[in-house]
């Protein structure tokens, strides 16, 4: 059930595409949503303890967990969330909806330099975490970059333009494919990653999706990957990307007693009784132009 995914990474955009292309309340372009993120949730749950802080990567280790009610949580105004995949210019053998995986380098740096010059600042987990738990405060015109699938080309490409602007994101590491070089990242790159700042998020061993697992399926697709994470990075992993952007209810109490203490699916709705494991994101897809991508952000999170 897994060799499927390991082997071509854009098969696996493909199968997220049709899988997840389902539903979601974003609507139009927005075929784009099939990536996640993990999250942890259990009795060392860590919040973020310095409001505003616009760069707060380091959560006490010992946050008692004073979570409100979802109400509180589902309250407050959504953070635009961006999932990127690869970032690479398109081939002639890419098909249309693999397109919609696959974001031109060129059109990166224009949005990434839209979002520098409207004022954006981009924010990690931790931060949004104190904020939907707590109210803690956000950096003005908030937003979250988040990358899919250990792609090299987020290190080689996204990472210096996002360094230009001192933009951090969120990297969901699909385990299987570390070091499978040139078209995946190297350990080594994820450790530089998240020394630069940047949160590594756990997306499973090979992308196999959430809702099947059965008996040995956690210790093979979480387990072991957050275990492999946390040697990497020498620090808890917190948050999860749901492959396909798919979920149910009964993989979060799994996800919460692994430590995880938010999750990031696409664009479906949250949900009511556990929205921090439910957290949204769009896809933007790499036919996008300025606009499309600007009224992404403005109108797909309420
Ligand atoms: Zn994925």
């Amino acid at each position: 059930m897994t060799k499927n995914f390991v082997s071509a990474g854009l098969g696996i955009l493909f199968f997220a595409f049709t899988a997840c292309g389902s539903g979601g309340d974003s609507g139009k372009a927005a075929a784009a949503a099939s990536k996640d993120t993990t999250m942890k949730s259990p009795a060392d749950v860590t919040v973020p303890t310095t409001p505003g802080a616009a760069d707060t990567a380091n959560v006490p280790a010992n946050f008692s967990g004073k979570v409100p009610p979802p109400a509180v949580i589902l309250g407050r105004k959504q953070v635009p969330v961006l999932c990127y995949h690869q970032i690479r210019d398109w081939k002639p053998t890419d098909s249309r909806m693999a397109k919609d995986y696959i974001m031109p380098p060129a059109n990166l740096r224009e949005q990434l330099k839209m979002l520098h010059d409207s004022g954006y600042h981009s924010i990690l987990p931790d931060q949004l975490y104190a904020y939907l738990t707590n109210g803690a405060a956000l950096p003005d015109k908030p937003i979250m970059l988040t990358f899919d699938d250990t792609d090299e080309d987020q290190y080689t490409v996204a990472y210096p333009e996002m360094k230009k602007y001192g933009f951090k994101g969120v990297f969901f590491i699909m385990t299987v494919s570390l070091g499978r070089l040139p078209h995946y990242m190297s350990k080594d790159q994820v450790k530089e990653l998240y020394n630069a700042g940047n949160v590594i998020g756990s997306h499973t061993w090979d992308h196999h999706n959430v809702k099947k697992y059965q008996g040995q399926d956690w210790a093979i697709q979480i387990d072991k990957p957050t275990k492999q994470l946390e040697a990497i990075t020498g620090t808890p992993i917190r948050y999860f990307a749901y492959p396909f952007g798919l979920w149910n209810r009964e993989a979060l109490p799994e996800l919460r007693k692994r430590g995880f203490i938010g999750a990031f699916q696409l664009a479906d709705k949250m949900d009511p009784t556990d929205p921090l494991l439910t957290i949204r994101r769009i896809i933007v897809a790499g036919g996008w132009n300025l606009k499309t991508f600007d009224n992404a952000i403005l109108h797909d999170f309420k």
